[in-house]
Parts: C-alpha cells; sequence; structure tokens
C-alpha cells in the first residue's frame, strides 16, 4: 500500500492526521501549521518588534511542549533577528537554551528560576505564572509561554473539580505581571499535535517534573482530557473558548445577563 499523501502540499508522504481538522500532514506541513499558529498568536497577541528581545519560559512540567515550542521560536527568533532570553527551572531553561543555539548557533541569555511551590495545582500554567514573577520588573517584556488549549482545560478542571476553585486568569492568552507581557499563542492549540510534532522531530526532552503529581483525583481528569482530545477536540476548543471569555468578563468589562461569577 502507498503511503497517503500529505493533505496541504499534495506532494510529500503525510505522517500525522490532525484530530481536530483531519487534514493528514506531512512533518514539514506540521511544523509549518505549529510556527504559524506561534507567529500569529504572538503578532494579535503582543506584537513584537524586529529585533526586539523575545522571553521563552520554559516549564519542567510541560517538558513536551517547552521542547517544541523553544525549537519553533529559535526559527522565529533567526528570522526575524530577535534576541532570545529563557526563563525557568535550570533543568526546563538548559533544554530550552540548547535547542534555541542548534538553530540560532548562539547560545541565548539564560536566567535560572526555582519556584519554591506551585501550590494548589502544580502544573504549567501555575509554573508559567510563578516563573513570570521574576521578569515582572522589567518593562516593555514579551514573554511566550508553551501553554496549549489542553493544558487551560485541565488546569481548569482541575480547579473546579477538585478544589472547587475559580480558574486562574493565567488561562487568558495574554496577561500581565507587573510590567511583563506573559503570551500563550498556543492557547488554541492541542497540545496532541505538539506532541506528535517533538516525537517525529525526535527532538530531546527533560521529564524532571510530573504534572499534577500529588494532585488526589488529577488522574482522572487528566484521562477525561485525554480522551476528549482522541474523541472530540472540538470540545476542547470551546470551552478553551468559554473559559477565556469568562475571565475576560470579569475583569470589568459590563455583563448583562451573561457569563456571571458564581458559574464557577
Ligand atoms: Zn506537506
Amino acid at each position: 500500500m502507498t503511503p497517503s499523501l500529505c493533505t496541504a502540499c499534495g506532494r510529500r508522504p503525510a505522517v500525522y492526521r490532525r484530530r481536530a481538522s483531519g487534514e493528514a500532514l506531512c512533518l514539514k506541513c506540521l511544523e509549518r501549521a505549529l510556527t504559524k499558529a506561534l507567529r500569529r498568536g504572538l503578532a494579535s497577541l503582543a506584537s513584537p518588534e524586529y529585533g526586539s528581545k523575545l522571553v521563552f519560559i520554559s516549564l519542567r512540567s510541560s517538558p513536551i511542549a517547552s521542547s517544541g515550542a523553544a525549537h519553533l521560536l529559535g526559527t522565529l527568533a533567526k528570522k526575524y533577528s530577535n534576541d532570545v532570553l529563557v526563563v525557568g527551572h535550570p533543568d526546563a531553561a538548559d533544554l530550552a537554551a540548547g535547542l534555541i543555539k542548534e538553530v540560532v548557533k548562539e547560545r541565548p541569555e539564560v536566567m535560572y528560576v526555582n519556584v519554591s511551590s506551585l501550590e494548589p495545582v502544580p502544573g504549567p500554567v501555575s509554573e508559567a505564572r510563578a516563573v513570570a514573577e521574576a521578569i515582572k520588573e522589567r518593562g516593555g517584556v514579551i514573554a511566550v509561554t508553551p501553554i496549549t488549549a489542553t493544558d487551560i482545560l485541565l488546569d481548569s478542571l482541575i480547579r473546579l473539580m477538585i478544589y472547587g476553585m475559580r480558574p486562574c486568569e493565567c488561562a487568558l492568552p495574554r496577561y500581565l505581571v507587573g510590567d511583563a507581557v506573559i503570551v500563550s499563542p498556543w492557547s488554541r492549540v492541542l497540545l496532541t499535535d505538539i506532541n506528535a510534532y517533538v516525537a517525529l522531530r525526535g527532538l530531546p526532552i527533560v521529564h524532571s517534573m510530573r504534572a499534577f503529581a500529588g494532585v488526589k483525583g488529577a488522574d482522572k481528569v487528566k484521562n477525561l482530557v485525554a480522551e476528549l482530545e482522541r474523541r472530540s477536540p472540538e470540545t476542547i476548543y470551546r470551552f478553551v473558548k468559554f473559559l477565556q471569555a469568562v475571565l475576560l468578563s470579569d475583569r470589568g468589562i459590563p455583563q448583562n445577563g451573561g457569563f456571571s461569577p458564581s458559574l464557577w
């Protein structure tokens, strides 16, 4: 049987089917799609200038997406001549710096941050928020996280179902920590797409922390979200869109008969 061809370029053999869109992609077109999401998300959320400094928040609790994002940010930084500063726990930061160096041929500046506690939700969304504290006094900084739609759903469900807490403002695609702008351009991309990309590319990863370790009941929520990724990815997009709209409306934009904070 001959392998089917990529539905985007029609030339190379397809190696991955995106569940959300049904497209069968070759590695190059998958890379293009993820880079485009990163570039578009960045442009619409923060408009980094040509040659400006990009900050990357590498996450120990999300090692695969951190590898994928570091690699692709390296290609963007090379193209737009951005300097990069990598911030994060030493394990995560060194890995990301190494991946970016492979692309731009120069080791980026690195700032190590040891976050002492990620209570109560020890996962990527909280980790990014906690790491961002280290750069909050740097004015005009745009920091990119590798957070995906899947991470946002997982974090919000764990907060709601296990802790009875409202979702965090850090689930938004853009928020401020002091003077720094934190953006998550992949907040509408599924983690499963990034996982596939990193595996197909053979990018290195460092597992030094298991997300949501020790959170009682988190495995059930993780299984539910994994099942949604497989069988109903559009539900994840809808939920994240809804959640972000609620969080934005709670920021003080007047609402009449819309979402209510008591919803949570
Ligand atoms: Zn292709």
